[in-house]
């Protein structure tokens, strides 16, 4: 049995700014802030450390029922902006995700999105539904943390129980991706589809274009 962590953004799905305006929209409405995430590098970065972040780049605390609150009015914004910057699924996503489902494999989601924000990326092209668990943006800022608990939920689900020595593989587009995955033990493999720069991915086991060759992108996750 292998356990799959997928990453969304640059993985999955490219939003086309979606994410980032939602989350202006949101700053403007809750505080005044204009432009919050202006000039941060965010790329790999979970929900639960991008907006403490940049609250803070404004001299402002962020306690979790600022967080809470973020959510509750992130999630809609975030629901209209997919919507409106023609989000696209990154090429052999929906072929592959239907291949593994034939497979021995427990299909999960390792993102700094909010689950809720996960759900409003992914529902749209009705791929939410394939993934049974994960870990979140929500359950850590920290992305090894949010893995480890991510890896342990599907374990709890994985046909071979919560003692299984399934193996994890972690798919992502960031060297945060990469170091993440490696601390919580899994092979990595990681695609060009996202927003590494030249040689963040050179720690990768495994390195794709993209997931679009069906039997290369399998025997990347399964082999
Ligand atoms: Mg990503």
């Amino acid at each position: 049995m292998t356990i799959l962590l997928f990453d969304i953004d640059g993985t999955l799905s490219t939003s086309q700014g979606a994410g980032t305006q939602a989350m202006t929209r949101t700053f403007q409405q809750l505080w005044g802030i204009d432009n919050a995430l202006k000039g941060m590098n965010f790329a790999g970065r979970s929900d639960s450390w991008i907006v403490p972040t940049a609250l803070a780049n404004h001299g402002r605390d962020c306690s979790p029922e600022d967080l809470a609150r973020f959510i509750d009015h992130y999630a809609p914004h975030l629901g209209t902006a997919v919507q409106e910057r023609n989000s696209r699924l990154c090429p052999g996503v929906r072929p592959l995700l239907d291949a593994l489902t034939h497979e021995d494999v427990t299909l999960g989601l390792g993102t700094g999105n909010f689950r809720r924000a996960a759900q409003a990326k992914l529902k749209p092209f009705d791929i939410w539904d394939y993934f049974i668990d994960g870990g979140f943006g929500d359950d850590h800022p920290d992305r090894t943390e949010l893995l480890a608990i991510g890896l342990e939920r599907l374990r709890q689900h994985s046909t071979d129980g919560a003692h299984t020595n399934a193996d994890a593989v972690v798919i992502g587009d960031t060297s945060h991706d990469i170091e993440a995955g490696h601390a919580i033990g899994a092979k990595v493999v990681a695609v060009r589809t996202g927003y590494a720069q030249p040689g963040d991915l050179d720690n990768a086991d495994v390195i794709l274009d993209d997931l679009s060759d069906l039997s290369a992108s399998m025997a990347a996750l399964l082999d």
